[in-house]
């Protein structure tokens, strides 16, 4: 059985100006991907006629479904309509269904249509009208030659209505039923061609309808695979068998299975632990506690935090002893473990995280370089502390050394 192929065209100079960001096609990818359609090609097209209708040529050729966008509003510059009629070597003649939706929209909202508004309901003869019920472009469906064209308006909002009220049930209804189902792995703590190499023989055996990518992103990296077939239970079991195959490869590494980042998972945990953290920041100036409590509902397990960016901070707030930093410095492992420790103890929370580090550009010395940051982990049994060399650049350090505090978290809970 062949996949239903689609390509998307969005129509407009604004968008090859820059003055537009194409957020129509990146939507309409991710519905269709939803109801097993492959997309295959996104283009953008000037207003131009010649390279509008080369782009329908190229599109047919390829493609069982033509997505277009932009380009049917009332103005000369709206080239769309009339060019689909000359494609399809018909005429635009007066939608009476069209002409009626219009006026309707201009009684409700008391004003007055004019010639203009009226051409808008002038269709080319071959297509069925879709209704826009937030504007006064229609939308135009055409079959013509085994292949399906679509046409709708540019204004996002108006397009998404179209799609989900009448398009996408369309589609599923007039096209074989073909489905892809993904499967999220999120890992952490690994890079990517270690990660390639510890699974390289399990991806190697993957059954041929399962495919995998690796998607990374700051310091986790998304495995996902995807199945395609004609039945969606198959696939999900077919998925499930090679997920069961994966995890003891990198079950220290995985952190979900659903899309989410770290601080969600970690939330997630803390809450079914039912225990509270909190944290003693210095590099990374709060931003550990940043994305904690970016999550809704972290109230539930995040006392709070100390931003001890100066060692008098360290010592005042946290009890940090004055001669531990002086003998070893702000950064160092003995900071990170009273920071951890007393920070849990003075915030009255379950788990205590500290950070200390050298986030740069400047401050590192040979025994200290830029990237160097230590980590300290406390609980009722025991405090710890982990330190790892990240980069030259500040703001990847912080970030990097406030995710990979998360996953010392991560390790540690779920080691109970
Ligand atoms: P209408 O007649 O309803 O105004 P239209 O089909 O003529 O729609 P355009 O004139 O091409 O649409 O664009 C209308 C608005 O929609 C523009 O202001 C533009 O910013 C936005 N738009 C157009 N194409 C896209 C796109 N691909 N992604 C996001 N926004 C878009």
């Amino acid at each position: 059985m062949k996949q239903t192929l689609a390509e998307i065209i969005s129509i407009g100079d604004e968008i090859l100006y820059g003055q537009t960001l194409d957020t129509n096609s990146h939507w309409i990818s991710g519905a269709l991907d939803q109801i097993g359609i492959k997309v295959i090609r996104k283009s953008t097209v000037p207003d131009i006629e010649a390279e509008i209708l080369t782009s329908f040529q190229e599109a047919e050729k390829r493609a069982d479904v033509i997505l277009i966008t932009g380009g049917l509003g009332p103005t000369k510059d709206d080239l769309t309509k009339p060019l689909l009629a000359k494609y399809f070597g018909v005429d635009l003649v007066m939608n009476q269904d069209a002409l009626n939706d219009i006026e309707q929209l201009f009684t409700k909202a008391n004003r007055k249509m004019t010639d203009l508004n009226r051409m808008q309901a002038e269709l080319p003869a071959n297509c069925d009208k879709i209704t826009n019920q937030l504007g006064t472009a229609p939308g135009m469906w055409f079959k013509e030659r085994g292949k399906i064209f679509v046409s709708m308006p540019g204004v996002p909002y108006e397009m998404k209505r179209m799609m989900t009220d009448f398009i996408i049930p369309r589609l599923q209804k007039e096209l074989v039923n073909y489905h892809v189902v993904h499967q999220m792995i999120m890992t952490i703590g690994i890079p990517e061609s270690s990660l390639a190499e510890k699974i390289r023989d399990w991806e190697e055996a993957l059954p041929k309808h399962l495919k995998l990518a690796y998607l990374p992103t700051k310091n986790t990296v998304k495995l996902r695979i995807t199945a395609s077939g004609p039945d969606r239970d198959v696939l999900k079991k077919d998925i499930h068998e090679q997920v069961d195959k994966l995890k003891p490869l990198i079950e220290k590494y995985v952190f979900g299975f659903d899309e989410g980042n770290i601080e969600y998972f970690i939330g997630k945990m803390l809450k079914e632990a039912n225990k509270t953290v909190a944290c003693a920041e210095s590099c990374t100036g709060g931003f550990l506690s940043h994305l904690i409590t970016s999550i809704p509902g972290s109230s539930a397990y995040f006392k709070g935090a100390v931003i001890a960016y100066s060692n008098e901070v360290k010592h005042n707030m946290l009890n940090v002893d004055t001669e531990t930093l002086e003998k070893h410095g702000a950064v160092s492992e003995e900071v990170v473990i009273q920071m951890a420790k007393n920070v849990r103890e003075k915030l009255n929370a379950d788990v205590g995280l500290s950070i200390s580090g050298v986030a740069g550009p400047d401050g590192g010395t040979e025994e200290k370089p830029v990237g160097l940051i230590w980590f300290g982990y406390s609980d009722k049994e025991k405090t710890i502390a982990k330190k790892y060399n990240f980069s030259k650049d500040r703001i990847l350090n912080i970030e990097f050394g406030a995710r990979k505090a998360l996953d010392l978290l991560r390790i540690n809970l779920s080691e109970k």
